[in-house]
């Protein structure tokens, strides 16, 4: 399989998680959509550059996960969940999942943008020499990725993400 994938994937048909969330597997053209919805903190793997159609097809049937494609060839395949983005710009994009699956946003719930690996929150002394001290100092909380071990705080980047989100969020229902 070449499809990265951190986290067990939960077995279940039509794309629904065990916390009865879809999860998900973006095509080759949708990288930066796979990086919003693990912040929105759904389960979303990304289809390596050289699987074929078929094995992106595959995938997303084994692992119960609904394909995000921008190739209406693949998103015409039969037996596959799928959902076609025509939108090019990444808020659309977005808003068309949420729409269409009716997602919702808690931040407590986030995974990591680089690998979908599951993020746990731990206090300022379990990072302590792992980040900048001036961020050490202005920060309570931090967010761990379990698998690559990537360290988030909700620092003004942060807010800006929720922003888009909200904005998202408000026009998908
Ligand atoms: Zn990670």
């Amino acid at each position: 399989m070449n499809v990265v994938s951190p986290s067990a994937p939960s077995r279940r048909a039509g794309g629904v998680n065990i916390d009865g969330c879809p999860s998900f597997l973006a095509d080759r053209m949708l990288g930066k959509l796979a990086r919003w919805l693990r912040i929105m903190g759904y389960d979303t793997d990304y289809a390596n550059e050289m699987d074929d159609d078929s094995t992106i097809a595959g995938i997303a049937d084994d692992q119960g996960r609904i394909l995000l494609t921008r190739d209406r060839n693949l998103h015409s395949r039969k037996g596959v969940k799928s959902i076609y983005i025509s939108a090019v710009e990444i808020e659309e994009q977005l808003r068309t999942v949420v729409s269409e699956c009716g997602l919702a946003y808690d931040e407590n719930r986030m995974r990591c943008s680089l690998c979908n690996g599951v993020i746990s929150i731990t206090g300022r002394e379990k990072v302590s020499g792992l980040v900048e001290s001036g961020i050490l100092a202005r920060h309570d909380h931090f967010y761990v990725c379990g698998t690559c071990g990537k360290i988030y705080w909700r620092g003004s980047h942060w807010a800006r993400i929720s922003g888009v989100i909200d904005v998202v969020l408000a026009r998908g229902k």
